[in-house]
This record gives structure tokens, C-alpha cells and sequence, in this order.
């Protein structure tokens, strides 16, 4: 069974105050904290291994690449990839898709060419297409989405042309906590033989992604959303999509021959690794990634997903409550108003009863736009969240909406 004090006594943190209170951090969609385990792989790594990788014959640099090349087949197991080929190491999920809006923007897209993402999107899934289509002369087109909060599929289909060089897509909505069919994105899109990224950084602490049941062509994901360091994060794409893509950035580690007239590639992965890559951090993910393994992936859905639907219900309740998106399926993200109550205000209140939320736009402005508000208060859950902490949310907003 789930013990959820036993998983709470991993994370230090949380049983710190801030304000003489006891910490109820609410901003996992942010960061999630890192349990002791990811913090002493680092600690033990410095200490004890450090040497740059793939480049020394020495002892400690042999071992320093075992422990990043380990952790490059614990991503691949853990997303089910096919290969570990496939799994590109990068500084996070903004990173990872940077490298593939500027590589794939290379290799195939042209002026007058198209690229779709959704209405949900992260900055960071819509900024880079938009500066990799002012380069190239296309255009964005966007997936709708409905007052709940779902993306509207037929209309989806609709914007697929001969033109579409890419579909973007978030499986979960930072925002609104919907998760996306993207299986049946993935499905349609292939029908026209275009390639779908999944923006995974709010799915995978929550969820298992399988690679080859998705079936999607690139995924991308950071590190510290599931429990791992800052710094690092990958990016999944199929094989054959990857040998076919430029490199994003040139230096050490990417080549295999150097001359002033000619510079010939690395094989994969490496030819989309320039540079010492954060060997340490990858190691901590791996660490990260088996310490989530060990508790269960399922457990962990079910555990946040009871609690998800306790807050719900709770929070509901509350007089004056706007709770963004109804999506039928949905996760462990919670956006909300009261009343007239600024979003600012309710989470500097909050924050002074020992309460993290996020308040603003969350990288989220068209969202924020189609939604017709200028931000939200939000609460996101984690593994080692608890019903009182709900509780104390819910009595946090009371107290403060009877200040108002
Ligand atoms: N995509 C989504 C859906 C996110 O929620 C975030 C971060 O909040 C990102 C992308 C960007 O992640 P990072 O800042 O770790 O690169």
C-alpha cells in the first residue's frame, strides 16, 4: 500500500515552517521537491566520481560515463523508447524543444509551410515554433479548445494540410489540469504522415508514458517537475526521424571528425549533445526516475488523483468559486478565483499561512486570453501531498475570501 508518511519523510523540506507554519507546498507544477535519495546521488557523485564523460581514459571518468550512459537506459525503460538512440539529454522540456522547432525548422520547413499547436500551450511550446516560423516564413495554426477546457478534435482534423510540417501538443494543461487525447492526435496526424511532439513536463511526474503505445514522433520533459535536479531534461524522438534532423548547437561531443573545411556528425545521440552535458544531473534523474519506479507509477496516479478529486470537491464548495476548465479527464492541477479577489492577493495571503500556490498567467498567455482573465491562483498536487494539506488550502481561501 501507499504510505504516504513514510514517502513524506524522504523530502526534508516538507517538514520545515515558513511564517512559523508548517509548509503545505502547493506549487508542484512549478517544481516538485527532491527527496533525499536524488540529493545524496548528487552529493555522492561530487564527492566521489567527478571526471568529465566519453572524453578520459582515467578510472573516475569511465565511471562518471558508466553512471551518465546508465541513466540514458533508465529514461529509455522508463518512457518505454525503443532504443536509447532516442533519448537526448538536454537543460529541460524549453530546451528540448528549442533543439526541434530549430533542427526540424532546418531540414523540412519552407515558406508558406504550417505549424499546429493547441490553445493550452506553454510558452515554451509556442515561442520557439513562433521564432522557428518567422525565420522560415510559416505560420501557426491553432487547435481550439471548448469553455471546458477540451481541445476540439474536428476542428483539429480541419487544420491538417498538405502545408503542416509539425503538431504540437501538451498532454497535460499546466492551467487547467486537462489531460489531452494525445494518442488520438498522434493517430489522426499520422493519417497525413505528420509528426506530433508531446510537451510531457506536466504528464509524466503523474502518469505512465509508454513511447511506443503513444506512437508519437518526438516528447519532451524536464527533470525537476518529477523529482529530479534542476538543469537537465530530455527530449524522445523516433530514430529514423532523428538520423534525418541537423544538429541544434555545434562543439565537443557532437562530431566525429574535425577540419577547418568540413565537420562530419556524431552518430546518435551524441549528435545532439554539443558539449559537457550535466553528467551529475542526469545521474540524479535516473535516481529521480527509480525512486517513482519503486513507489509506482500507478500508486502515484491514484494517490493524486483521490486527492485531486477530495480538492475538487472541496474547493467547490467554497462561496464565490471559479474553477477554470471541467475537462472529463483531468490531473493533478487545480486553477482557480474567488470572488472578485485578485490572484496576486489570494497567493501572497496564502503564502503568509505557510500555503505555495502559483498565481499569474503560468506561461500560459493565449490561454489566459481565450479564458478572458488576466491569471489564475494554482494549486498543483504531488506524490507526497496529503488531504489535510487540501484542507488547510480550502481553510486558507475561507479565511481569506471573509477578509474581502
Ligand atoms: N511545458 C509545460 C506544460 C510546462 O508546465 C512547463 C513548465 O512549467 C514547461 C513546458 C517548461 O518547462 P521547463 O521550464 O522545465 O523547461
Amino acid at each position: 500500500m501507499y504510505d504516504i508518511n513514510k514517502v513524506r519523510e524522504d523530502f526534508p523540506i516538507l517538514s520545515r515552517e515558513v511564517y512559523g507554519k508548517p509548509l503545505v507546498y502547493l506549487d508542484n507544477g512549478a517544481t516538485t521537491q527532491k527527496p533525499r535519495q536524488v540529493v545524496e546521488a548528487m552529493v555522492d557523485e561530487y564527492y566521489n566520481v567527478n571526471a568529465n564523460v566519453h572524453r578520459g581514459v582515467h578510472f573516475l571518468s569511465q565511471q562518471a560515463t558508466d553512471l551518465h550512459e546508465a541513466s540514458r537506459e533508465v529514461v529509455r525503460t522508463f518512457i518505454n523508447a525503443h532504443s536509447t538512440n532516442e533519448i537526448i539529454f538536454t537543460r529541460g522540456t524549453t530546451e528540448s524543444i528549442n533543439l526541434l522547432a530549430f533542427s526540424l525548422g532546418e531540414a523540412m520547413v519552407k515558406e508558406g509551410d504550417e505549424v499546429v499547436v493547441s490553445a493550452m500551450e506553454h510558452h515554451s511550446n509556442i515561442v520557439p515554433w513562433q521564432m522557428m516560423c518567422k525565420r522560415k516564413g510559416a505560420q501557426l495554426r491553432v487547435i481550439p479548445m471548448t469553455d471546458e477546457g477540451e481541445l476540439q478534435l474536428s476542428v483539429f482534423e480541419g487544420l491538417l494540410t498538405e502545408r503542416t510540417r509539425i503538431v504540437c501538443c501538451t498532454q497535460v494543461s499546466n492551467v487547467l489540469g486537462t489531460v489531452n487525447p494525445v494518442k488520438e492526435i498522434v493517430r489522426i496526424a499520422h493519417e497525413k504522415s505528420i509528426p506530433v511532439l508531446v510537451d510531457g513536463a506536466q504528464s509524466v511526474p503523474h502518469m505512465r508514458v509508454d513511447m511506443q503505445d503513444l506512437d508519437c514522433d518526438f516528447f519532451a520533459f524536464s527533470g525537476h517537475k518529477i523529482y529530479g535536479p534542476t538543469g537537465v531534461g530530455v527530449l524522445y524522438g523516433k530514430e529514423a526521424w532523428l538520423e534525418k534532423l541537423p544538429p541544434y548547437q555545434g562543439g565537443g561531443e557532437m562530431i566525429k571528425n574535425v577540419t577547418f573545411e568540413k565537420t562530419t556528425y556524431n552518430e546518435l545521440p551524441y549528435k545532439f549533445e554539443a558539449g559537457t552535458p550535466d553528467y551529475v544531473a542526469t545521474h540524479a534523474l535516473a535516481t529521480a526516475l527509480a525512486y517513482v519506479s519503486s513507489l509506482g507509477m500507478e500508486n502515484i496516479e491514484a494517490h493524486e488523483q483521490e486527492l485531486t478529486r477530495y480538492a475538487l470537491e472541496r474547493l467547490q464548495r467554497i462561496e464565490g468559486m471559479r474553477i477554470l476548465g471541467a475537462a472529463k479527464e483531468r490531473d493533478a492541477v487545480i486553477s482557480f478565483l474567488v470572488g472578485d479577489i485578485h490572484h496576486l492577493d489570494m497567493g501572497t495571503l496564502l503564502d503568509r499561512l505557510g500555503i505555495a500556490v502559483r498565481t499569474g498567467h503560468h506561461c500560459a498567455e493565449p490561454l489566459m486570453k481565450r479564458l478572458g482573465i488576466e491569471g489564475t491562483v494554482r494549486a498543483s498536487f504531488a506524490l507526497y501531498n496529503t488531504k489535510e494539506e487540501v484542507d488547510a488550502l480550502v481553510e486558507g481561501i475561507e479565511k481569506i475570501r471573509k477578509m474581502f
